[in-house]
């Protein structure tokens, strides 16, 4: 089913839903299932999984040079999508990056989440791989998430990279794309992000996900400018708990966001980690709380892949 019709056919219910990130290559699914199998009491009717692009290794050679060889870390983004559709029954949501993919294996990567019967995707250009200072698209891939966009809702209308003819089979995928309540980092400011944002939706995205904040007030303004700027699609809070005293600013330079001044009292007046873990936990169970009521169709919680931290808030709210 699609994420617009569980939100509909929720009736204002506020939904939970989380996201994985696949296991390093080489390791089993199991620890997919170990994160998930906490959190299914709570009903999720969808589980996202994160993408990784590409990044470089050097392998020394017997002659002392290096080869510079592409990697990718975490693979697996659609079976695991599968698999967990297969053992759990809920839908899932693979992320789609422009980043490391041609849109000939994004177009053969789409076909195969058709025949699996995933109906929604995630898509993103996806992050700069690491060291790399910015974003390098990869050649004969997509720039910007509009273009994997406009890809998407081609195949939707039957429209393929070579393919274009009466009676082809279309592809009936539900878009979800990012969104940043405290600005994505590379916009000179607000104003330009939504106009991308609005690009997006007018294009046919069907929903937004935001990047994490801890300052619920920050998701009120960037709802009330969505609303401001026309964009009427529902926008699911992404969430996530502070679990170490480091986060505070581990997240706040990985994500560009701000940690309010509250949390940091409560965070640097904890006397050890265990302490710390409660305080991000009951932080974000207030968050919960206020978000609940303003009305938000989902919490979607990035657990990382560890369910302990995310299941104590689920606990506390569902
Ligand atoms: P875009 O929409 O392409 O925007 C990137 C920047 O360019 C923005 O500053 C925007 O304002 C600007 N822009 C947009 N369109 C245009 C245009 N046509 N012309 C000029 N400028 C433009 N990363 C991963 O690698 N894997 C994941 O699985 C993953 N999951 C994520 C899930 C969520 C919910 C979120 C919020 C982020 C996720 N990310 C993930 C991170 C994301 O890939 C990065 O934040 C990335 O830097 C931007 O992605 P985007 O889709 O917002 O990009």
């Amino acid at each position: 089913m699609k994420i617009t019709e569980h939100i509909e056919n929720a009736n204002g219910k506020t939904l939970f839903s989380f996201e994985l990130i696949p296991p390093l290559k080489g390791q089993s699914i199991q620890g997919i299932y170990n994160a998930i199998d906490p959190l299914m009491e709570f009903k999720p009717p969808f589980i996202d999984v994160t993408s990784l692009r590409e990044d470089y290794i050097y392998k020394e050679h017997q002659n002392g040079l290096l080869e510079k060889l592409s990697y990718r870390k975490r693979p697996g983004t659609i079976a695991i999508c599968a698999a967990i559709m297969n053992r759990y029954k809920v839908d899932t949501v693979p992320h789609l990056l422009c980043g490391g993919f041609t849109k000939g294996e994004t177009e053969n990567a789409l076909i195969d989440l058709q025949f699996l019967g995933i109906e929604n995707v995630l898509v993103l250009r996806g992050d700069a791989r690491r060291g790399d200072a910015t974003f390098i698209p990869t050649e004969g891939g997509h720039c910007y998430a509009t273009e994997l966009l406009q890809q998407v809702v081609n195949m939707n209308n039957g429209k393929y990279l070579h393919e274009d003819y009466e009676g082809i089979e279309k592809t009936n995928f539900c878009i979800g794309v990012a969104g940043y309540p405290e600005k994505h980092f590379e916009a000179p400011n607000l104003k330009a992000d939504f106009k991308y944002l609005k690009q997006k939706v007018d294009m046919g995205a069907n929903f937004i996900v935001t990047q994490m904040f801890f300052d619920n007030q920050k998701y009120f303004d960037f709802v009330n400018g969505c609303r401001a700027n026309g964009i009427n699609v529902p926008i699911i809070p992404g969430l996530k708990p502070i679990t170490n005293s480091k986060q505070l600013s581990s997240l706040a330079k990985t994500f560009f966001i701000d940690m309010p001044e509250d949390l940091c009292d409560v965070i640097n007046a904890c006397k050890d980690e265990k302490a710390v873990r409660e305080a991000g936990i009951e932080w974000m169970i207030n968050q919960c709380k206020e978000l609940i009521k303003f009305g938000v169709p989902v919490l979607h919680f990035y657990t990382m892949s560890n369910a302990g931290p995310t299941r104590k808030i689920a606990e506390a709210i569902f």
